[in-house]
């Protein structure tokens, strides 16, 4: 349960670390400045603060004297950060920092970013380049557990890979196997015997291609197979199959359809087995969303106002963020009156809104003033409120038909509530 609980908090907790990397991703120093320092949760930080120090010294030696102040001053922002680190946190801690240009050269600020990460960190390592290390990070982010997924019947196969929130479907074969009533001329027993024949031929080629597909996965979890008639259940015992495939068969399921609504009702009929798999758990997020606007929905709500309104009741459980949406919070404010305007606005209308504000003046003072003061994704912004009231966030990504729905229909804001507003 606890287990789980963590699970729940961690979509939203990637979405934010997948934001932070991108935004690293995008600096870059002038030269081979930018240090990023990766401590595992097992470091001394007096280890550390010593190994700094040493490459102080070093770096007093760099030739270029812009890039030896812009090293020697990060090293020395990390070590006063350092000061107040007493030890590393439970997943270790890793520090970027340096001089970023913000408009040509000789325009550079000293930036530093920390971040506590989401699973332990193995590595330790201090790294100067004109880009930020990164990789450790965003291999976390990287969903490794996979499925294969087979629907099969005597007519046709089709193949998928299920990896995190992402279904591929990668190749459909058909029998070409003779009709159920034969023409005229031959014998029966020669036609169930072609019959007989192309089903073994079909078979062996659905197996070479599982295997071919499936062996060189290295996260493979397991297989699934479904299919409607009992060709599913003779391929899944069949030895066409390779023995560590068939070592892994998680299940075999039972289908109305075949081809990629096979594969779909695969998903949805397997939905105990693929508990961990995110495309899973994103469809059944909104499904439970879905089924219970249409049994009372009193206990659900959607659209940014209504979705705020119970959020800042507290009656929020569970908040379905669409990771699409393309929304921002903008707090414009008077400096010289404390006035303050809170408007919600899509992206690409933030520099109309910028010029907007700019010509204004103040509506309570009238000063010149008026400016934005803060822009928050509406996702970071919503989903942080939602914390605060110990609700659980979820970023729904638009990977499923679920996630569109989620998109389209509902403004990419939904959610759960603990209780009807309205009593
Ligand atoms: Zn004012």
């Amino acid at each position: 349960m606890e287990q789980q609980e963590q699970k729940k908090r961690s979509s939203f907790e990637k979405y934010k670390l997948k934001q932070q990397l991108e935004a690293l991703e995008k600096k870059r120093g002038y030269h081979t400045e930018l240090v990023s320092l990766y401590i595992p949760p097992d470091r001394q930080i007096s280890d550390v603060t010593n190994y700094l120090k040493q490459e102080y010294g070093t770096a007093s030696n760099i030739k270029s004297k812009s890039t030896r102040k812009n090293v020697m001053d990060a090293i020395q922002k990390i070590l006063a950060l350092l000061k107040n680190v007493p030890r590393p946190p439970p997943t270790g801690l890793v520090i970027f920092c340096g001089a970023i240009p913000t408009n040509g050269q000789g325009t550079e600020r000293m930036e530093l970013t920390t971040i506590v990460p989401p699973e332990p960190i193995k590595i330790y390592k201090y790294h100067c380049d004109s880009k930020f290390f990164l990789d450790p990070l965003k291999e976390m982010l990287i969903e490794k557990d996979t499925y294969g997924l087979i629907v099969i019947d005597r007519s046709e196969a089709d193949f998928a890979i299920l990896k995190g929130n992402h279904l591929e479907i990668l190749k459909k074969i058909t029998s070409g196997a003779p009709g159920k009533h034969h023409a005229g001329g031959q014998s029966q027993r020669r036609f169930e015997r072609l019959i007989e024949q192309a089903g073994h031929e079909f078979f062996k080629r659905a197996g070479d291609y599982a295997n071919e597909l499936y062996l060189q996965i290295p996260d493979l979890k397991g297989i699934i197979i479904g299919g409607p008639g009992p060709s599913k259940n003779k391929f899944a015992e069949s030895s066409y199959l390779d023995y560590r495939l068939k070592n892994v068969i998680r299940g075999v399921v039972d289908l109305a359809y075949t081809g990629s609504s096979g594969i779909d009702e695969l998903i949805d009929k397997s939905q105990d087995l693929l508990q961990n798999i995110r495309y899973s758990e994103e469809k059944v997020l909104v499904q439970r969303f879905l089924t219970q606007l249409v049994k009372d929905d009193s206990l659900v709500a959607y659209g940014e106002k209504e979705v705020r309104k119970a959020l800042n009741q507290g009656a929020v459980d569970t908040l379905l963020l669409s990771e699409e949406l393309d929304i921002l919070r903008v707090i414009i404010s008077c400096p010289n009156c404390k006035y303050q305007e809170k408007l919600t606005i899509k992206k690409s209308e933030l520099p109309s809104l910028e010029q907007q504000t700019q010509s204004r003046s103040c509506p309570n003072c009238a000063s010149s003033l008026l400016s934005i003061e803060k822009v928050t994704p509406l996702i970071d912004e919503l989903g942080e409120l939602a914390e605060q009231t110990g609700a659980n966030v979820e970023i729904i990504s638009p990977e499923t038909e679920e996630g569109q729905q989620l998109k389209q229909a509902f403004g990419g804001i939904a959610a759960l509530l603990r209780y009807n507003l309205n009593n």
